[in-house]
């Protein structure tokens, strides 16, 4: 094999750096030796070059998680594990200005939103690396005399970690933190857009005190690495984030093998605002909830739901509030709307842009891209009103900045067309009456409620879907039974064993 790290020294003047795949503890090229480009959404230009990894490359980085499994890091106490994800967690806050600046390139997400959500990610570690050593089993109480019934939590082995393009070290971290708590070992497969942060990262491990092997990284494609690291069967558990096809073709797999996955498939997530809200900070919330990001988050509250007595004036502060935002360089401090990260996403929002226009819906805002700008890859910050439920702009994912506007008459309308679509992720209420705010929290159909906020998640709080949003949590304290296997031991005090063929 030859190692990635030379080959970046050796490259000549014009050569483009290389990030190869990472496996036991080393970086290195793909069996194959094949290499893809990856662009800058802003300007278009490549900068770099990714391993493009196959199946081979798969088999390899399962058999070095499946040995670390059994080596040094099976003997570590929880409380070891626990310190080497704290000492990761303080790695990450001394490189994270590096980690996303590479990671901003590959994403063109604002500077200001991906070093505070890569620094953030170090908490993750914090807490998980705190939460290791806790994790108590039970004593079981049975109707049988003469045994001592108790359950041991067991790591479920080698954990393949499969993420998308639009937040990938934070998205990696909310599996991989709970998963390295536990005791796994991982084979991360970032997306192929935006594989360069993931491989940089991984080489922060060995400082922190993991053994080879128990963190790799496979970088390529979905169908050529994604697929067989599904199927492998030393893959004990899937944790995923992405589109809900890709997400349906794991589980498809996955039942085929009879493995657990986690899924976080992404929504179309109503923001509801009631005439008695507070309409300045609601604009704010439904502001930042879809266009922050350039809408590409799971969580973007997609759809506003607004009371037809406030429809119209709630509508028109929402535009002056967005209009004037900049479009421009990710890098730029005044940059409030950056590029969409990749040419395919692009071509979708603005598909669904016509398709929305083509159901007679009012383009309030924007409904234009920006050819003008960097490489091109921009779209308007959208806002359709006289939407109706059954339309697509109103059921399916855009992943964009494209807010749909539905008036509702009273609380029930609100609760239909709320739970009226077939994601379930997250909702936000803006209403300042007590009463309505409990009524609403329980009707209405989501994994996340925000109530007069929207956005905030946390290394503390379960974060998942209702319906076709997943399977599954991530973060908080459950998070971590994901990758936990409960066994039952049974203790006889009595050594009498029973004759089986003597009748009682
Ligand atoms: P995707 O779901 O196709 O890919 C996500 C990850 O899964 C990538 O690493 C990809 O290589 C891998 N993958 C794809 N097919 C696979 C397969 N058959 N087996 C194993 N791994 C596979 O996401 P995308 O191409 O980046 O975007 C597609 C759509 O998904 C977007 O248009 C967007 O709407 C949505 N999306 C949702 C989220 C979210 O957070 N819910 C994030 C990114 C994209």
């Amino acid at each position: 094999m030859t190692d990635a790290t030379d080959s970046r020294v050796a490259a000549s003047g014009d050569a483009l750096p290389r990030y190869g795949v990472f496996i036991d503890g080393r970086e290195c090229a793909a069996v194959e030796d094949q290499w893809y480009a990856t662009h800058g959404p802003f300007d278009g230009e490549a900068w770099a070059e990714i391993a493009r990894a196959s199946a081979a490359d798969v088999e390899t980085a399962v058999d070095a998680a499946d040995r670390a499994l059994s080596g040094p890091w099976s003997q570590m106490s929880a409380s070891e594990r626990g310190r080497c994800l704290m000492r990761l967690a303080d790695l990450i806050v001394e490189r994270a200005p590096q980690l996303a600046e590479i990671e901003m390139r590959d994403n063109g997400k604002l500077a200001t939103e991906v070093t505070g959500q890569v620094r953030y990610t170090a908490e993750y570690y914090r807490y998980y690396g705190g939460l290791a050593d806790k994790i108590e089993s039970s004593v079981i109480p049975t109707d049988k005399k003469g045994v001592f019934a108790y359950t041991r939590y067991e790591a479920k082995g080698v954990v393949a970690i499969i993420t998308p393009w639009n937040s990938p070290l934070s998205l990696t971290t909310w599996k991989l933190a709970p998963a390295l708590a536990a005791g796994c070992t991982v084979v991360v497969k970032p997306s192929e857009f935006t594989s360069a942060s993931m491989v940089e990262f991984a080489k922060l491990f060995e400082e922190a005190g993991f053994p080879p092997g128990v963190v790799n990284v496979i970088t390529g494609f979905g169908n050529e690495v994604g697929e067989p690291l599904v199927t492998h069967p030393k893959v004990a558990h899937i944790g995923f984030t992405g589109g809900d096809q890709a997400g349906r073709r794991i589980y498809e797999l996955a039942a085929r093998h009879l493995k657990t996955v986690t899924l976080e498939l992404g929504g179309k997530s109503p923001q509801i605002v009631f005439d008695d809200a507070d309409i300045e900070q609601a604009v704010k919330g439904v502001v930042s909830g879809i266009f922050a990001a350039s809408g590409q988050t799971c969580l973007a509250g997609s759809r506003l739901l607004v009371h037809e007595s406030i429809h119209d004036e709630f509508v028109e502060r929402l535009v002056a509030f967005v209009a004037d935002a900049r479009l421009g360089d990710p890098l730029d401090s005044e940059t409030r709307i950056g590029p969409i990260a990749t040419p395919g996403q692009f071509r979708k929002i603005m598909e669904y842009i016509e398709i929305a226009k083509g159901e007679g819906a009012h383009c309030a805002l924007g409904g234009n891209s920006r050819p003008e700008l960097g490489a091109g890859q921009f779209v308007e910050p959208t806002i359709f009103t006289g939407v109706t439920p059954k339309m697509r702009i109103a059921q399916e994912e855009v992943f964009g900045p494209v807010l749909v506007v539905m008036p509702f008459t009273d609380e029930d309308h609100a609760v239909e067309l709320a739970n009226d679509t077939s994601f379930g992720l997250a909702a936000g209420i803006w209403t300042r009456d007590l009463h309505r705010t409990m009524s609403m929290v329980e009707r209405v159909k989501a994994g996340t409620v925000w109530v007069n906020n929207y956005r905030a998640t946390s290394y503390t709080s379960p974060f998942g879907g209702f319906k076709q949003s997943g399977i599954g949590r991530e973060s908080g304290v459950d998070a971590i039974r994901e990758y936990l296997d409960t066994k039952c031991v049974w203790i006889s005090s009595d050594l009498q064993v029973a004759n089986p063929f003597v009748r009682r």
